[in-house]
């Protein structure tokens, strides 16, 4: 299959090279050239069977395809486990059993376990520059870890990330460079952009991206939401209702293709923080992206969700069938605050702030007599935010055993001054 840009001022490309250039020349995101059909399904058994299954279509025909098998099998190493919770029919979906314990690692090992397999051919280097904010970066850096032929470039807000984030983004060494930048998230972030836009640069040091827009993210996290529907589905007859955490959308953009592919998943809630850009589209409003500000679910601090293009695709810029096809509410700190303290309290529950947006949203469905059977997003591990979420429940948080392991390794950053002139030369070096 081949892809366009969501803003269709660039050629169409394959698989293959959509997922190595990360961003469309014309500033779109890659989409799928045809929107796609439902069509029945048959669950195989397994995630990693699953996700071959519902990625095959896209594979088909590139140089990839071949080693579809590999890529999910590398990239879904860890079990993504639907888990009943105390309220009857709900249920959480827990995505952070991986190296970084976050939803963010799969995506990002299938990245890098794909641009490996492209970059196999090739005699000079990738450098694969990313900005984080702290959970995207941990999970590229884990991804890309000692991959041949690829280095990689980390630059974060020195002193704005928490510290188990900090180190997370410094303990690997290797190929793996942590840059801590004397400035902010969007100083970082535009110091990559420049890098990527600089042609006389790239000639030297070829460089590829690792954000979250990049297809090879994007696509393969469709993959957790069709098992566990088509396991919900075998077991229970039911289809699966879901609650997305949302800032960026790709995550819950995934779920939305998939539903869209006719796996058994029924209404898509997205839950925010405070950034209600969404929500207030979702009111009624114009879609109007603004500055984000800061809240206890950080990583889903996004004024500007970029995947909203792809979800304006998907359903053909009909503004009207997209308002009536989704719930968005915002959940703020106090709510937050307040449903992780009382779920632990009543039913010794456990989330990390993100998850705790969507719980919050789902009481509120169940409030307003919302039937059916419902599983929670759970993008992280609330052992990831303990300095939020230890002070609400009153007891430490059992750190999970890779996240463990990366806390002990010693970590080391680079200090890096917030102009576009120091990273240059540490890219040519
Ligand atoms: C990145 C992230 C989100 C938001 O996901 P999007 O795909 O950007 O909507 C939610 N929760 C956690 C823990 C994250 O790291």
């Amino acid at each position: 299959m081949n892809f366009v840009s969501t803003r269709f001022a660039a050629p169409a490309v394959s698989l293959s090279a959509a997922v190595a250039a990360g961003l469309a020349p014309d500033g779109g995101l890659y989409v799928p050239a045809k929107r796609p059909l439902p069509q029945r399904w048959a669950g195989r058994g397994s995630l990693v069977g699953d996700a071959e299954a519902v990625l095959a279509p896209f594979f088909a025909g590139d140089a990839l395809a071949p080693y579809l098998g590999e890529l999910c099998a590398e990239a879904f190493n860890f079990p993504a486990p639907l888990r009943a919770l105390s309220t009857p029919g709900d249920h959480v979906l827990e995505l952070f059993h991986g190296p970084t314990a976050a939803f963010k690692d799969f995506g990002a090992r299938f990245l890098a376990a794909s641009l490996a397999r492209l970059q196999r051919d090739r005699a000079r280097s990738l450098t694969i520059v990313v900005a984080t904010s702290g959970d995207t970066g941990a999970a590229v850096a884990a991804a890309f870890h000692r991959q041949p032929g690829i280095r990689v470039v980390v630059l974060y807000p020195d002193g704005r990330v928490s510290p188990r984030q900090a180190h997370q983004l410094g303990c690997f060494g290797d190929n793996i460079h942590a840059l801590r930048v004397a400035g902010s998230f969007d100083d970082c972030q535009a110091m990559v952009k420049q890098a990527l836009s600089d042609r006389e640069l790239q000639a030297q040091v070829p460089l590829s991206s690792a954000n979250s827009i990049s297809l090879g993210r994007w696509l393969p996290q469709m993959s957790y939401y069709a098992h566990a529907a088509l396991a919900h589905h075998a077991a229970s007859g039911e289809l699966l209702n879901l609650v997305v955490p949302t800032g960026n959308l790709g995550n819950a953009m995934a779920a939305v293709l998939a539903r869209a592919m006719g796996l058994p998943l029924g209404r898509i809630a997205l839950a925010t923080n405070a950034n209600d850009v969404l929500p207030r589209f979702f009111h009624g409003q114009a879609y109007e992206p603004t500055q984000s500000v800061a809240t206890l679910a950080n990583a889903m601090d996004v004024g500007a969700p970029s995947n909203f293009e792809r979800l304006r695709w998907l359903y053909a810029n009909d503004e009207a069938a997209l308002r009536l096809g989704f719930r968005a509410e915002a959940v703020d700190d106090a709510a937050i605050r307040e449903l992780i303290a009382r779920r632990y309290a009543a039913a010794g529950e456990v989330f990390c702030p993100h998850t705790a947006t969507a719980v919050a949203l789902l009481e509120r469905l169940r409030g307003e007599g919302v039937t059916g059977h419902w599983a929670v997003a759970a993008t992280a591990h609330p052992a990831k935010f303990e300095s939020v979420v230890e002070p609400l429940i009153g007891r430490p948080i059992e750190v999970p055993p890779a996240l463990a392991a990366l806390l002990q390794r010693p970590a080391n950053a680079e200090p890096c001054p917030p102009d576009y002139a120091a990273l240059r030369e540490f890219l040519q070096t």
